[in-house]
């Protein structure tokens, strides 16, 4: 764990009295000079804003797509994930809360030249910016991203979407894929409460705008039992992903587990789970996933037409693969919308923590 100085950061513009605003999140933070935003990662220093986590790595490991979760991208392949400390917002049940709600910058090193040389190494298809807020440190991910497409991997997201159009137009063209993580469904009230967020309204700009930049967008939606089920505003987002998005973009609904501040509350129910699927697929949904809830049957890929099952899956493991080599299904021939296939020598892989 080494203490550092920071990188110049590129996303803010000065205000007045060597104040900068900060523009790489929806917080939009007002930054006196000496002082950090509400992330703890980006600091005025002398009217010029410094990304203290850039190549500073609180996480990496090397995980299956699957994962992230991306059902729909390049399926079996292994990424290499990053993650670093500070987040722009405060999830009541973090599950890396020991990192995304430290105020220190500690890190092992990591220069883009080193993180995408152990990528290789480990023989991982792309690299994976996760466990905290990617886009609080989006220069150190873009500087990542640029070598990995060098080397011929593939990058993406794990964000909470609450981005700004400056980061967007930064980092998107740029990226592969996103996996944009809704909470509670997105709900105002929720968001507020036990996220510390002002709404949706970024998060669903910032996924609209990354689609419309060619970017493979899935959707995950973390479903808090009690305090954060809500058929409105499940139905609410279903309505955005099918309008806004297209009704063949996957979406996965997510057990939660207690952790950090929330270990009062259950599991989510599965029967919450299976009630909420139904009404995203109502919507017309085509791809819609359980998540954390391993061995149940909505895992699996469905072929929208025949209802075959065209890709088996057990958690983050693809059991079978009944796709031709155009991704059409076996039975009937529907093109399944999947980037990437099957590699005919997959491995099931595992998370396996680097440092
Ligand atoms: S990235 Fe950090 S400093 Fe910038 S607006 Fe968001 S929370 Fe504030």
């Amino acid at each position: 764990m080494t203490a550092l100085v920071g990188h110049p950061a590129t996303l803010f513009e000065p205000t007045s009295d060597a104040k900068v605003r900060c523009t790489a999140c929806a917080r939009y933070c007002t930054i006196p000079d000496g002082s950090h935003g509400f992330c703890f990662v980006r600091k005025n220093v002398g009217g010029r804003l410094l990304l203290l986590s850039y190549g500073k790595a609180s996480a990496v490991q090397v995980d299956p797509i699957e994962k992230k979760p991306l059902s729909h991208f390049h399926p079996g392949t292994r990424v290499y994930s990053i993650g670093t400390v500070g987040c722009n917002w405060r999830c009541a049940y973090c599950q890396n809360a020991e990192i995304s709600q430290e105020h220190e910058v500690v890190g092992r090193s990591l220069p883009p030249r080193v993180a995408v040389a152990e990528a290789t190494k480990f023989g991982c298809s792309g690299v994976t910016f996760t466990y905290n807020e990617p886009s609080i440190f989006a220069e150190y991910a873009l500087d990542v991203i640029q070598e990995a497409h060098a080397a011929g991997l593939f990058a993406n997201f794990v964000t909470n979407g609450y981005m700004t159009p400056e980061a967007v137009r930064l980092i998107g063209p740029h990226l592969d894929a996103v996996s944009v993580d809704f909470k509670g469904s997105g709900e105002p009230g929720f968001l507020r409460k036990y996220v510390a967020a002002t709404g949706p309204e970024p998060i669903f700009e910032s996924a609209a705008d990354l689609q419309k930049r060619g970017v493979h967008v899935e959707i995950t939606d973390l479903i808090v039992p009690q305090v954060g089920e809500s058929v409105e505003a499940t139905q609410k987002l279903a309505r955005f992903v099918r309008d806004e998005l297209g009704p063949s973009t996957p979406f996965h609904l997510l057990r939660f587990h207690p952790d950090y501040r929330m270990m009062d509350l259950p599991e989510t129910p599965v029967a919450t789970l299976e009630k909420l699927h139904r009404v995203v697929k109502a919507e017309g949904l085509d791809y819609v996933y359980l998540g954390n809830v391993w061995g149940h049957p909505l895992e699996h890929t469905y072929c929208p037409r025949c209802g075959t099952i065209a890709v088996r899956r057990l958690g983050f493991t693809i059991k079978s693969w009944r796709l031709d080599p155009e991704n059409r299904c076996r039975k009937c021939g529907e093109k399944i919308p999947i980037v990437g296939r099957l590699a005919d020598d997959y491995v099931p892989s595992f998370a396996t923590p680097i440092s």
